[in-house]
């Protein structure tokens, strides 16, 4: 599942073609489309130049023309360049092609899709701060008056925006503090460290990095044991979604 580190990744895609003009617009399956149609979205984007991508947790937008051309991922999306005489993959969505390129818009499951919106502001109204970007006053301000577990706090994007489960499984294990502690019991200060060191070593590798040195990395075997103490890995479901922690580790 895409997480703020794929998100990222799929921003310095885009990021590529920055001031470049598009020059066609192909809608394969107009079930992604969010808000527009395939007329408009190519009336409204072919001919015109993309302008600088920017990424608020896991939205991922760019100017082109008058309005902002929006990409969600959903659970299965990416976003990639290929080559135009490249076969297309049954799941490519949508293609934008440039003079010497395609980007193309993959995605499975079709839970999410692409937007062209006026008002970006409007959009994201109910969406936290980035969790990449959010000051620790902030994190600590936000996670502090919340009276729930800490795991499906980390995840509530309209609290902090771009940790999934990977991630926040990753950062609670770091932090060693257990998925299901309140978050009035929690070291917040030392939770926002732990998952800013988290977060930049994955978007350094543009998805959380399946080492066996995280816990990530641990998480599919059936009997994986702690990176750090050794100790067989507890699973179970915390906020409705799988669950991995150390059971020594975060008590
Ligand atoms: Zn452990």
């Amino acid at each position: 599942m895409p997480e703020l580190p794929d998100v990222e990744g799929f921003r310095r895609v885009l990021a590529g073609y920055a001031r470049r003009r598009v020059r066609g617009v192909d809608v394969l399956d107009a079930g992604v489309l969010r808000g527009v149609g395939a007329d408009r979205l190519d009336r409204e984007v072919r001919g015109r130049t993309l302008g600088k991508p920017w990424r608020h947790g896991k939205w991922l937008g760019a100017r082109v023309g008058g309005a902002t051309l929006v990409f969600h991922f959903g659970m299965t999306g990416e976003l990639y360049e290929a080559d135009e005489s490249a076969e297309r993959h049954r799941h490519d969505r949508v293609v934008l092609s440039f003079a010497g390129g395609e980007l193309r818009y993959r995605d499975q499951r079709k839970l999410q899709g692409l937007r062209l919106v006026s008002d970006v502001d409007r959009l994201l109204a109910d969406t936290g701060p980035d969790a990449l970007h959010v000051s620790r006053a902030e994190f600590v301000e936000r996670l502090g008056g919340i009276r729930r577990q800490v795991k499906p706090a980390l995840m509530d994007q309209s609290v902090l925006a771009g940790l999934g489960n990977l991630l926040a499984d990753e950062v609670l294990w770091r932090a060693r503090v257990h998925p299901r502690r309140p978050c009035a019991d929690v070291d917040l200060a030392q939770l926002h460290g732990r998952m800013r060191t988290t977060l930049r070593q994955a978007v350094a590798t543009g998805r959380v990095p399946p080492r066996t040195s995280w816990l990530t990395g641990r998480r599919d075997e059936p009997s994986g044991s702690c990176p750090r103490c050794g100790t067989t890995l507890s699973h179970g479901r915390v906020g409705g979604r799988h669950t991995v922690w150390c059971p020594r580790c975060q008590p």
